[in-house]
């Protein structure tokens, strides 16, 4: 049996580093006052749709959606901002705090073909701060993805780049003249963007086709449509992030793939994954509670692709997992019920241990200690059982002595002070 296309087992080997990550946004994140949030990862297809919007990829091509056994039409998250939006407008989580801030980590589902740093089963953890208009909440939102990304990777293998997009009036008035300008070069567009044209134009900016972005360099430019309060807000981010010694980049041609964006708009992206190179994307959607049926109310966020960002943080967090630092060897295990006290010794001072589950004789249960390089071998043979004692064994000296059972206690804990284990 294979796992399913895309999709991937996260074994123990690697399990310290989705942990390492937890972590580490966890504590960020609980400084800065956010709450980590848990949504289901099946919601109402109409969800997405609503909020998503209809002419994007994740829309159109990249959804899991079936009907369930009542007819339901339903579909695995693609990603979390739909969802807390949904869970923020049901729960009334606005009518207990005027701003929300909300953590999450979860897997994500998208129809895609899998390549490097692209799966059908994802990643992301995400946060969203709602119930703010400010230009600060921008800034605290890209500021905490700095702060954790800071933690994992080495900063220069990480850039900002920055956008604004205005309001919809504003967008809505540039796409109108951004298509007339397009319509003329329809012929030389790829073809991807020239299915754009009409339904979803302003993503053709982020084309990555060289001849349209040759087109679009001569194109009208939706910094020109801004108001002047759009680039104010917009400015007193960049000069915040300026502060901050955030490194970013402004990039004009940055459109986000989800349509609820507006104003701010950015994503983290690596020099070194070719495609898959962006890291963290998110922006400020000031609509999308609304338009769900929620209060007006504005809000920011974004999202990390943690699969992208295991790729790169390889080098930096080894990935070895402890093995048991003491290994109980134990014959003899009916009359030895003395073992359970044992355990909870060695519970009590937190030492990492493993008891041997074989029958086999106590010289291969010492091999098998030396071979899970283990430090210790605790030994409870018959000898030891009637003599109620216990042997300890060095396993790299060999070292070995017997004590007394009732000595265990006094024995480990001076091995915990003095920081032998
Ligand atoms: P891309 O352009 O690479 O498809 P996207 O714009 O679709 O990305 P978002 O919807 O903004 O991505 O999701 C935020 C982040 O989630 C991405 O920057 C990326 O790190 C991660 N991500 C998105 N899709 C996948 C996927 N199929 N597999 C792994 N990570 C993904
Ligand atoms: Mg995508």
């Amino acid at each position: 049996m294979k796992a399913l296309r895309g999709t991937k087992d996260i074994l123990p080997d690697e399990i310290k580093t989705w942990q390492t990550i937890y972590n580490i946004a966890n504590k960020t994140l609980t400084t800065h006052n956010y709450k980590e949030i848990r949504t289901p990862i099946i919601e109402h297809t109409e969800l997405f749709k609503r909020s998503i919007g209809t002419f994007t990829d994740i829309i159109n091509k990249e959804m899991y959606t079936f009907n369930d056994q009542s007819n339901r039409n339903i579909t695995l998250r693609p990603e979390g901002t739909a969802s807390i939006a949904r869970a923020y407008i049901t729960n009334k989580l606005y009518s207990k705090r005027s701003i929300q801030r909300l953590w999450y980590l979860g897997p994500m589902f998208r129809y895609e073909r899998p390549q490097k740093g692209r799966q059908r089963q994802f990643h992301q953890l995400g946060i969203e701060c709602l119930g703010s208009n400010m230009p600060v909440a921008d800034i605290e939102v890209i500021k905490l993805a700095n702060d954790i990304l800071k933690q994992i990777e080495n900063e220069e293998q990480y850039l900002l780049e920055i956008n604004s997009i205005g309001n919809l009036q504003e967008r809505e008035k540039y796409k109108v003249e951004l298509i007339n300008y397009l319509k003329k070069y329809e012929n030389e567009l790829d073809n991807d963007s020239k299915n754009r044209i009409n339904n979803n134009t302003l993503r053709i900016l982020d084309t990555k086709d060289l001849k349209t972005q040759e087109i679009l360099t001569t194109a009208p430019k939706l910094k020109t449509y801004l108001s002047e309060s759009s680039i104010k807000h917009f400015d007193t981010v960049c000069e915040h992030l300026t502060y901050l010694n955030i490194k970013y980049k402004i990039n004009h041609y940055l459109i986000r793939g989800l349509d609820y964006y507006n104003h701010t708009a950015f994503e983290i992206k690596t020099k070194e994954l070719n495609q898959q190179n962006t890291i963290c994307g998110g922006g400020r959607y000031d609509n999308l509670i609304k338009q769900l049926g929620g209060p007006n109310i504005p809000a920011v966020g974004w999202a990390i692709g943690l699969e992208r960002l295991i790729i790169l943080m390889r080098e930096k967090l080894t990935n070895r997992i402890e093995e048991n630092i003491i290994y109980i060897a134990l014959r003899s295990f009916n009359k030895s019920n003395i073992i359970w006290d044992i355990i909870d010794i060695l519970k009590e001072y937190e030492i990492q241990f493993e008891l041997d589950l074989s029958n086999s004789n106590l010289t291969k249960q010492i091999k098998k200690a030396h071979q899970l390089k283990s430090k210790i071998c605790l030994i409870l043979g018959e000898n030891e059982i009637n003599n109620e004692s216990i042997t300890i064994k060095w396993l790299e000296t060999r070292l070995q002595q017997t004590i007394e059972i009732r000595n265990l206690r006094q024995y480990i804990k001076y091995l915990k002070i003095n920081s032998v284990t």
